[in-house]
């Protein structure tokens, strides 16, 4: 018997994910762009919760030529995985961190004229130059130089001896929702970059979209890279896009069992608070996952799972371990079975978006959410 069905067979909640369809993702999306375009996996959070080292690991196997970490402890898990790729810190480096960058070889964002000073004394202690990518803010108010300081920055850095320029890179504010706004931020990036002396892209990685950055992607000779973290694990920003026609699969799906099942009479209140009080008498069946597995409480009383390929609606307030939901409709429901909250059973399918969506919350986070108490258990094979 395989490990990962026994996983499944004992748990009361678990998360399914499917590296070939992420290897597929990544194909699909690399395909879709011209072929000089450098593919950064952005797998920060342990991949979007999706498991580091798994991803990782097929990711270096079907064709990411970089990968975007958050911090340097992400940056050594992929470093233990293999050492010939490039690893980009996306957040800034704190004073202590220093020297994990010389000891995992990552390669830092500078921002400020502190960095560069810690980091050019970093490469002269230790006689080697060290690399980094120059962040230029041009309008989410984060990292990066504001972009009309980003001329004196630069400059300090080509100028010092102690360190290798090898990127510049914006990030959008508003990529999702905004693409007038994420234009402007585009034309200011490109424009900044004219500006600054000696530039030449053929010698640096020049990268600024995002998953949804690539909705308004243009083959700009100044772009040569693309930082991707929610589509390759299939979840497009927009429906209405360039991107729809991209066909991404949904790497993740998230599971639980149902424990009992019971009638109730009309008028019973369900849950902590009694949050729902019944209006007829009901059929429940109670759920093995909670927020202690990530479910959001925000989607109490109000978002569904799938049993038996049906929708079942949730009953009062979801609650640390268990979640209450309505069977009434359903016939031969049992203890022991399979629920699911995001992911596809029979033709019934409740992806991340509409889950986040009664989360009030974003796919990005739904899947940071899912807490380490929950197994993840992958699936392999052909990627074709
Ligand atoms: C997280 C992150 C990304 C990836 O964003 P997605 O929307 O998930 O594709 C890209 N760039 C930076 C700087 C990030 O922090």
């Amino acid at each position: 018997m395989s490990k990962s069905f026994v996983l499944r067979q004992q748990s009361r909640c678990w998360v399914e994910i499917d590296l070939s369809a992420l290897e597929r993702n990544l194909k699909l999306i690399r395909s879709a762009l011209p072929a000089h375009i450098r593919y950064i996996a952005v797998v920060k959070a342990d991949a979007y919760g999706h498991g580091m080292a798994q991803t990782v690991t097929r990711l270096m196997h079907c064709g990411a030529d970089l990968f975007g970490v958050a911090n340097f402890l992400e940056g050594a898990a992929i470093r233990e995985i293999g050492s010939g790729w490039p690893i980009l810190l996306l957040s800034s480096t704190l004073p202590e961190e220093d020297k994990q960058i010389i000891e995992y070889n990552l390669i830092p964002t500078v921002s400020t004229e502190e960095e560069v000073k810690r980091f050019s004394k970093l490469g002269k202690r230790n006689k080697r130059k060290i690399a980094v990518h120059l962040k230029i803010d041009t309008g989410l108010g984060r990292l990066g130089v504001w972009y009309e300081q980003a001329l004196d920055l630069y400059k300090l850095i080509q100028e010092n001896p102690n360190m290798n320029l090898e990127g510049i890179y914006t990030h959008f504010s508003s990529a999702d929702s905004d693409p007038q706004f994420t234009n402007k931020q585009r034309k200011l990036f490109l424009q900044t970059l004219r500006g600054l002396p000696g530039f030449d892209p053929k010698r640096l990685l020049i990268h600024a979209d995002n998953s949804a950055g690539l909705e308004s992607f243009k083959n700009d000779d100044l772009f040569n890279a693309v930082r991707v973290g929610l589509l390759q694990f299939g979840v497009l920003p927009h429906f209405e896009s360039l991107l729809s026609k991209l066909k991404v699969e949904a790497v993740l799906s998230f599971h639980s069992r149902v424990s009992i099942v019971k009638d109730l009479p009309s008028g019973t209140g369900i849950s902590y608070g009694r949050t729902h009080i019944l209006s007829r008498d009901s059929r429940i069946a109670v759920i093995t996952a909670g927020y202690g597995d990530g479910i959001p409480t925000a989607i109490s009383n109000k978002g569904s799972v799938l049993i038996h390929g049906q929708r079942c609606p949730i009953l009062g307030n979801v609650t640390m371990d268990q979640t209450i939901v309505d069977i009434t409709n359903l016939e031969n429901i049992k203890s022991g079975d399979s629920v699911t909250f995001i992911g596809t059973q029979g033709n019934q399918n409740i992806d991340v978006k509409t889950f986040s969506n009664w989360a009030l919350s974003i796919p990005w986070e739904v899947f940071c959410s899912i807490t380490k108490r929950v197994p993840r258990i992958y699936y392999t094979g052909s990627a074709i």
